[in-house]
């Protein structure tokens, strides 16, 4: 065979193979997925008890499952203590909450030091993202009308949670797995922050919100109250990030 015929061969080969690597596949695949992607509706992913010596691996780990966004809220100790973890939550694109001060069972302070762990915890965030906090976890979900009061004077949305995985128990990484992925469209994933066993977690329970078509998003305001448990509501659901 002459060297052109060859050459011939070659760019023949090789035009056949970009039409299948780059040109139709992808397309038909983006275009199914497109369409089931987020159908099953948002969710909200939420770390609490950060920034820790860990956070940078768990902001990594949502970088690597497709730059999925969360949620974390922090409390004012340890944000003081890892400046660099807060800086880069909001770096990357995540929410950050208040999570009081010292992670305080705020119902049973007096009304000037509940009130202080949650105005000290905003102050430190706003200092080091440049952006004070319009969301607040209490500790425990321990909260009662005062503690929500406290909470919208300093311009924040109480935000509890519906599918609690207990990550904090020792439980395996696909039990925590299982409990992530009992959550309901619109609801909130609650998991903790500096756990190696949550770190693995978080990759299949975002291919698990995947299967079923759900997308992480953000939270926001929920003018129908959402049941935590029975005896408690709070007005905060997930939706698509803006
Ligand atoms: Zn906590």
């Amino acid at each position: 065979m002459s060297r052109r015929g060859r050459a011939r061969i070659w760019l023949g080969a090789t035009v056949a193979m970009l039409m299948t690597s780059f040109a139709l596949p992808p397309v038909v695949a983006q275009e199914a997925g497109s369409a089931r992607r987020c159908s099953g509706g948002y969710v909200a992913i939420t770390f609490d008890d950060g920034p820790t010596d860990v956070t940078a691996e768990y902001l990594k780990a949502l970088r690597d499952a497709g730059r999925v966004r969360a949620t974390f809220f922090v409390t004012g100790t340890l944000a003081e203590g890892h400046r660099d973890g807060t800086r880069r939550i909001v770096a990357e694109g995540h929410q950050i909450g208040n999570h009081s001060y010292t992670h305080a069972n705020l119902v049973e302070l007096d009304a000037a030091a509940a009130f202080a762990e949650l105005r000290d915890t905003s102050r430190v965030i706003r200092t080091q993202t440049g952006r004070a906090p319009t969301l607040f976890r209490p500790p425990f979900g321990s909260t009662d009308a005062r503690t929500r009061r406290d909470a919208a004077v300093l311009g924040m949305t109480e935000v509890i949670w519906t599918a609690d995985t207990v990550d904090w128990s020792g439980i395996p990484t696909e039990t925590v797995v299982a409990n992530a992925l009992t959550v309901r469209p619109g609801g909130i994933i609650l998991l903790h922050d500096g756990l190696q066993t949550t770190l693995a977690a978080i990759p299949k329970i975002i291919r698990g919100l995947a299967e079923r078509g759900m997308c992480a998003g953000r939270i926001e305001y929920s003018p129908k109250p959402v049941q935590a448990w029975p005896g408690l509501t709070f007005h905060a659901k997930a939706a698509p990030w803006r």
